[in-house]
Order: C-alpha cells, then structure tokens, then sequence
C-alpha cells in the first residue's frame, strides 16, 4: 500500500516555485504576493493562515497579513479587499473562512477581483472550472489533483465518489475528476448528507474522497479493495494525553483502511499540505497572468 505523503509532494511542488522566484529575484523583478485577511481569533484559522505565510517565505513569495477583530464591520472589510484589488503589488488576496456570522461570505468572495483571487471562490472562477477554462482552482482540490500527479495515480475511466458537496472541496474536486484533464476523465458520485446506500455506493469506488468532517467516518467495510483513499477531513478531537489538549484527525478510520486501500492519504501530513502548495501555485498564476 502506498501512503501519498503530502510532505513529499508539496516539497516537489515548493522545490520548483522556489526555482522560480530564484530567477525572478536574479533578473531583478518583483516577487509574488500573497495577502491574508484573517477576522477574529478563531484557532484553527490562526494555524492555516501561520502556515500559509510561512509557506510563502520559504518559497520566495511575500506576504501579508492584515488581522482584524471579530466584531470588524463588514463594510471595513470589503474596504480592505477594494484596497489591495487596486495593489499593483499585491497578486493574490486571500480571506481565511469562516468569517463571523454577521458578514455574508459571498459578498466578501465577490468583492475580490477574480485576477487575484487565489482561493478560487469567486463565481467567475468557478464558472470558468466548470467549462474547463483557464482559472484558479480552489486550493483543496488543486492540491488533491497535484498530488496524484505526483505520485502517477491513474484516474482516467475509474469510478470516483466523493462525499461532501462543499463549495470549497467537495464540488470543485467532483468536477475536476469528471474533466478531460490527467488526473480527471472518472465517473465521479458525488454524496452529501441525504445520500441513501452511501456504503454500497463507496464499496463500488475506485477512489474515494471523504471531504465531510466527521473523524473516522469511511471504514474498512465501505472500501472496496485496492481504491485509492484520499482523506480531506481536518477535525480537532479533544485528548487530554496530546500537548495541544487535541488531536487532528481525518474523515477516515486510517487503520481500517490501510488493510483495504492501494494508496491512502494520511491526517495528517497529507491534503492539508497540499492545500497549501495548491494556494502557492495560484499566487504564481496570479503574478504571471491568468
Ligand atoms: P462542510 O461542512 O462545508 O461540508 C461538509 C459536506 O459533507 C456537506 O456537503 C454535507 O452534506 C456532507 N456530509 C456531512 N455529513 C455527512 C454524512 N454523514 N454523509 C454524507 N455526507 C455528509 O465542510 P468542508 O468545508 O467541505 O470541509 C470538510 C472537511 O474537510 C472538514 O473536516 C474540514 O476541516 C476539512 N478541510 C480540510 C482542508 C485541507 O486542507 N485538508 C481544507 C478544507 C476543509
């Protein structure tokens, strides 16, 4: 059984946009910039946006981060977002979701100019996913497909079920493995909370993709043998006997299905890392032009 190391496969993927700045900063041009807007103090979303600025300096790329409290108007937000639209120097802006509930989140993904929005939210990106075009894909399943490039994990004519139909993973990752691209051309199912018979539906997969935010939810018993197993789920699960007082774990009981899978992607150390590669390779898109 191959485990898909995210470790291994963003390192690829940083190793190359850091040749890249290379000869950007040799030929005297100005870097890729990447600015975060983070509202609130909420722990995880502290975590993710630490991560992505960190992964920005070690690739060459700036960055900034702009905080702002919970309690932040909506309108001062999307004052903000107008700010770094007109930004020369800024490629790519990023706004860490959830938001608090008295901003409307599709007002604030709709603010950003699609040339700079390096999540891949914006309805003219996504529309643009759907017809197969040029775009910003949204970092989750970009780094999902990089990494089965990576690791030369055919999908062409396979059967794909994913489970989630978030705007942010499940959807996005269930039109790009039903695209005529390398690592799409499957028959793709996708599932949601409605879904009837999801285990008989997950046993005739060829790749599964748990994107629902339940720890431990795809068994052994669902997993047909030899399917590909991706595991998107990030939940903090509370343990006394962890240094942090928690512990991360996916939407896949990983024991379970290492005795099933041909491949596995482990929480962590797996999507997650390639989240943030995905979101590196879009603030370069950016930079270049889409
Ligand atoms: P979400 O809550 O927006 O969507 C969850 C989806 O799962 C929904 O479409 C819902 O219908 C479906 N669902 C819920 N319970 C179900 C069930 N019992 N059976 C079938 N479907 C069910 O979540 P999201 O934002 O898509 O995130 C999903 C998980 O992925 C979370 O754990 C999140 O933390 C994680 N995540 C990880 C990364 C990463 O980089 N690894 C990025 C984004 C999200």
């Amino acid at each position: 059984m191959l485990v898909l190391d995210g470790k291994i496969a963003a390192a690829a993927v940083k190793a190359t946009l850091l040749e890249q700045t290379q000869a950007l900063k040799a030929a005297g041009k100005r870097m890729p910039h990447l600015a975060a807007i983070l509202v609130g103090n909420n722990g995880a979303s502290e975590t993710y946006v630490a991560s992505k600025v960190k992964n920005c300096e070690e690739t060459g790329f700036g960055s900034s981060l702009y905080r702002m409290e919970a309690d932040v108007e909506e309108a001062v937000l999307l004052a903000k977002i107008a700010e770094l639209n007109q930004d020369p120097n800024c490629d790519g802006i990023l706004v860490q979701l959830p938001l608090p509930k008295h901003i409307k989140e599709s007002n604030i993904i709709e603010a950003i100019d699609p040339a700079k929005d390096v999540d891949g939210f914006h309805p003219v990106n996504v529309g643009r996913l759907v017809q197969g075009l040029n775009t910003f894909i949204p970092a989750t399943p970009y780094g999902i497909i990089l990494m089965l490039e990576h690791f030369n994990i055919e999908t062409k004519g396979k059967n794909a079920v994913v489970i989630g139909r978030s705007n942010i993973v499940g959807r996005p990752m269930s039109i790009l493995l039903s695209s005529n691209i390398a690592q799409g051309n499957c028959t793709v199912t996708i599932c949601h909370s409605h879904t009837k018979n999801l285990k008989e539906i997950c046993l005739g997969a060829d790749m599964i993709v748990a994107a629902l935010g339940v720890p431990n939810f795809l068994t052994g018993d669902m997993i047909k043998p030899g399917a590909v197993i991706v595991d998107v789920g990030i939940t903090r699960v509370e343990d006394a006997t962890a240094k942090k007082g928690f512990r991360i774990k996916g939407d896949v009981h990983y024991e379970e299905a290492c005795a099933k899978a041909s491949a596995i992607t482990p929480v962590p150390g797996g999507v997650g890392l390639m989240t943030i590669a995905g979101l590196l390779k879009n603030t370069m898109k950016a930079y270049q032009g889409l």
